[in-house]
């Protein structure tokens, strides 16, 4: 089968490799679509600590079950499946509580195991027996299908926030994941919604996307639009969907008096780093509150939610490549060219 392998940090070749055999327990999926991300970019420029090489990357992936091993009860050849990447122990304190994306043994496909950047995917009998395998409805594309992940992270975060009616929303960046979780937010009932993002492409790109005021920090004071919006109130919820921290301490300056506060992106610590007045976390009484990944029932319901069309996504432009392309993909990630970028098989 074609794989696009990352042999090491910058080093990304299309290759011939043996399709992985299907054994006890396994499902083979032939890939029909898989998102590339922020965290694949990053792998391919910088590499991960827990990330060994050789590897496959692509985490956000769907396709079509090609065979299942002896064993396999709940998958039948043919099914259109999501993957959820998250392959946990199902035996320690987080997964027997259902916060299994913080599983003490947590293997991800596309990290761990090798992804979907490739004609086909093993999933390990592990993973199918936990139920990251999600059924694809028909009316839901592969593409669509392949959002289910990000989504799901969005969704563990709000959660978390408790995003609820009447809430004001603020976010920073408005990429992929911003719009995703603008829409998640409005679906949950939330608005006005608020975008802060400093280029004019992004804002161009994400104005009809789900915000209801886009603000551009570097052209009119942010912290006095968005006071003047909420009446001087200040946002109830802030989401950070950038790994600037300058959006991180502008976020404490802007959350109202007991706004809660999600730490969703990572920080980038080699941006120009402002100090950050904590204080305001004790003052105003904001909740801080980080969300890392998702759980296998994340995905479950968030597949769920876009086959309800309560939250639709058909709008959100994905750019489409070929595996061939997957550098000239990373690269659109990196430099922000193209707002979802995903290989269509
Ligand atoms: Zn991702
Ligand atoms: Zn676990």
């Amino acid at each position: 089968m074609l794989a696009a392998v990352l042999e090491d940090i910058g080093k990304i070749t299309l290759k011939e490799i043996n399709t992985p055999l299907c054994g006890e327990g396994e499902v083979l999926v032939k890939v029909e679509a898989c998102g590339v991300c922020r965290t694949d970019m990053k792998c391919f420029t910088r590499g991960q600590r827990d990330l060994k090489m050789p590897r496959v990357l692509g985490h956000e992936i769907t396709g079509t079950a090609v065979k299942t091993g002896k064993e396999v009860k709940e998958i039948r050849e043919g099914d259109r499946l999501q993957v959820s990447p998250g392959i946990t122990c199902g035996e320690c304190e987080y997964c027997l509580q259902g916060q299994d994306n913080l599983c003490n043994h947590l293997q991800i496909m596309g990290f761990n195991y090798d992804g979907g950047f490739a004609q086909y995917l093993l999933v390990p009998a592990r993973g199918v027996k936990r139920g990251i395998l999600n059924k694809i409805p028909s009316h839901i594309t592969f593409e669509e299908a392949a959002m289910t992940e990000p989504l799901a992270c969005s969704l563990n975060m709000q959660e978390s926030l408790e995003v609820q009616k009447g809430d004001t929303v603020l976010i920073f960046g408005g990429g992929r994941l911003g719009i995703l979780n603008a829409r998640l937010a409005r679906s949950r009932g939330a608005g006005p919604i608020i975008l802060v993002e400093p280029l004019e492409k992004r804002i161009a790109g994400a104005k009809n996307l789900g915000f209801d005021y886009c603000i551009n920090p570097l052209k009119t004071d942010a912290l006095k639009e968005v006071m003047n919006i909420t009446r001087n109130k200040g946002v109830d919820v802030v989401i950070p969907c950038c790994p600037d921290p300058r959006a991180f301490n502008s976020g404490l300056h802007m959350a109202a008096k007991r706004g809660r506060f999600g730490f969703f992106s990572g920080l980038a610590w080699e941006e120009p780093c402002l100090s950050f007045d904590l204080n305001l976390i004790h003052y105003k009484e904001i909740k801080m509150i980080g969300g890392y990944g998702c759980s296998i029932n994340h995905n479950k319901r968030t597949l769920e939610i876009l086959s309800s069309r309560k939250l639709e996504i058909k709008d959100i432009p994905i750019r489409a490549i070929n595996l061939e392309e997957i550098e000239k993909g990373l690269k659109m990630v990196e430099d922000m060219s193209e707002l979802a970028v995903t290989i269509s098989f």
